[in-house]
């Protein structure tokens, strides 16, 4: 929606008065979005579709545009992103959130089954060379905004399949490779090679690497995995979590027994232990923190527990007794909750002479995992992770995103690829940046008012039944919403802080002050004269979205 400016001398007469403002404001979903995602934007466009003129078809294509301009991956983030942008919603008080992982994932298959393209900036080819290590979310993400800005790019990655922890390690009960597949290559497609089985400071000499490139990309993620520094801990019986995960997708012999221990509280330690379900192993998660303070995503851990996963919080290994060679038991301190700590999690305390054991034939260690930095000198500080500038500038030509600036979630990353990229590529043309960019102040709590939206039940994925879990160990769990439960679900949208054309400003406004705009689109359906506004604030009370304020 825009205003018709009150004139100079209108305001210059009242300098004190308070008008009824037109202003888009951030909703708290995009707010709490790791990659800052225009979720209202791309519901907003399914929801009004027939106001703007579109048929549905027409309009999940272009909201499957406005998701891949800031998430190339829709339909792999709409299966695992843990979704911290509906705990905020608006709606989730009246009757739940918006099912906006849901929704993603949908309009994510919907991309890949009409084989929908990427959308491009520019068609110029520019003269810089791009060189990104790693294929993970976070370079894929780089490389594609680099790609569509007009950049030569070449990927280097040392495995033979691109993709990262998204195809080596994330289960395919969570996240099938044919969807993965889809969507990374079409990445790949807009660049200019991809160079796979290379692994850059063994392969190829980073300096070698830098020579070659205007500018360099890291993303090598956080693939070395980390040990408990326990005795008994070297030797057959004993696995890191991504190591054995890694083994499972490439379907090598399974090298668990029957009585299996995961150590660790995250989202490794919990894929490590449903796998070994899997495979038929009692499995014991052993966390030395309560299960409040777990990172590993809510969601997974229930149906952890209904895949029949033992939890013993409290508790944190100190010794693995073999016999032999052989792994027989696992000794554990039991612990208690002390202070918080900085990241607001309780430290575990040790209660000295309180130990347990467990007869186990194979431990999967799955407490943390660090970056990898042989070969490349690329000034990590002798630290675990690089520290980069707030973009992910590192140094001169080198720009860093993902895991390896630390642990994190997969839209974390592609937003950490994609704001390097918007910020090398200002950097190369000599424009501002994407961080000196006016971001709208968010919605006030009180600004949106649910009672004016009819009551619409949440719509979810549907889920397998919990009894094939375990049969079909490599079939995903839960399923993609229909087309029709796509229009549902987005029509849900209270469109907070945006006027999406419920028209009560214009039915209340007694100085006829808003006109309705020709082929109006979302944000865009009133124009609202200041010099009509005698401020007597109908519209701000009435308007449902928070759209509408009063401003001297
Ligand atoms: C088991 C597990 C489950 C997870 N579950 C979830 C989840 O449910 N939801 C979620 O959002 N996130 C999840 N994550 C986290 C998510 O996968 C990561 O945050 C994300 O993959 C990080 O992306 P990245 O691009 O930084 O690194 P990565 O995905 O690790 O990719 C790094 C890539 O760089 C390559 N590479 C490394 N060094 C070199 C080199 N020297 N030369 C060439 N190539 C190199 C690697 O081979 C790899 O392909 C999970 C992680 C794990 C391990
Ligand atoms: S990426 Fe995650 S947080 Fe962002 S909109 Fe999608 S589900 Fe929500
Ligand atoms: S109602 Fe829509 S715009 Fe408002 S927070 Fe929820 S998803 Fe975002
Ligand atoms: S009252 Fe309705 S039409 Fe008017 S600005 Fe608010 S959302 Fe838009």
């Amino acid at each position: 929606m825009s205003n018709t400016k009150a004139s100079n001398e209108s305001f210059s007469q009242q300098p004190f008065r308070t008008l009824a403002q037109q202003l888009e404001k951030t909703p708290p979903c995009q707010a709490q979005c790791a990659n800052s995602g225009d979720i209202r934007g791309w519901l907003g466009l399914i929801a009004q579709h027939e106001k703007i003129g579109l048929t549905l078809d027409e309009a999940y294509d272009k909201a499957w545009e406005k998701l891949t301009e800031l998430n190339p991956l829709p339909a792999t983030i709409g299966r695992i992103c843990p979704h911290p942008c509906e705990d905020r919603c608006s709606r989730q008080d009246k009757d739940g959130s918006i099912s906006i992982n849901a929704m993603e994932r949908f309009l994510g298959d919907w991309g890949i089954s009409r084989a929908l393209q990427l959308p491009m900036l520019d068609s110029e080819r520019l003269p810089e060379s791009i060189g990104v290590i790693g294929s993970g979310p976070a370079s894929l993400s780089f490389a594609y905004q680099m790609a569509r800005r007009g950049y030569g790019v070449t990927i280097y990655e040392k495995h033979a399949l691109p993709g990262g922890m998204l195809r080596h390690a994330i289960p395919n009960y969570r996240l099938p490779s044919d969807v993965l597949d889809a969507e990374v290559q079409r990445v790949l497609e807009l660049c200019e090679l991809v160079i796979s089985d290379v692994e850059i400071g063994r392969d190829i000499d980073f300096k070698e690497l830098r020579d070659r490139h205007s500018l360099i990309f890291l993303g090598l993620g956080a693939q070395a995995a980390r040990d408990l520094g326990i005795p008994g801990e070297k030797g057959p019986g004993v696995i890191s979590g991504i190591a054995y995960l890694w083994q499972r997708k490439q379907q090598r012999e399974s090298q668990i027994g029957k009585r299996v221990a995961v150590i660790g509280g995250g989202n490794t330690a919990i894929d490590a232990a449903r796998m070994a379900r899997r495979e038929g192993s009692d499995v014991t998660l052993l966390y030395r923190r309560s299960q409040d303070e777990m990172p590993a995503v809510a969601h997974e851990v229930a149906d952890a527990l209904s895949e029949g996963v033992e939890f013993r919080f409290l508790v944190a290994p100190t010794r693995i007794i073999r016999n032999e060679n052989t792994v027989v038991k696992i000794e554990a301190q039991k612990m208690r909750l002390g202070d918080v700590d900085a990241q607001g999690r309780h430290r575990p305390i040790s209660i000295p002479g309180d130990i347990d054991c467990l007869p186990v034939d194979t431990v999967i260690v799955a407490v943390s995992q660090a970056p990898d930095w042989h070969g490349i000198d690329a000034s990590s500080d002798g630290q675990d992770w690089l520290r980069t500038q707030e973009d992910g500038k590192l140094e001169d030509n080198i720009w860093a995103g993902g895991d390896n600036r630390g642990p994190g979630i997969a839209s974390q990353a592609i937003a950490q690829g994609r704001l390097a990229a918007e910020s090398a590529h200002a950097e190369f043309r000599g424009i501002p940046g994407p961080l000196a960019a006016a971001v709208p102040g968010p919605v006030r709590s009180d600004g949106v008012k649910p009672d004016f939206y009819r009551d619409r039940p949440r719509g979810s994925n549907p889920r397998r039944p919990e009894a094939e879990w375990l049969q079909f160990p490599e079939q995903e769990i839960e399923q993609t919403i229909s087309y029709e439960q796509g229009l549902c679900e987005a029509a849900r949208c209270m469109s907070c802080g945006l006027c999406f054309d419920c028209q009560q400003c214009f039915m209340y406004c007694n100085r006829g002050g808003f006109t309705p705009v020709q082929d109006g689109q979302p944000g865009k359906y009133f124009v609202l004269a200041l010099e009509a506004c005698e401020g007597c604030g109908k519209c701000i009370e009435i308007c449902p979205c928070g759209y509408l304020e009063a401003r001297p």
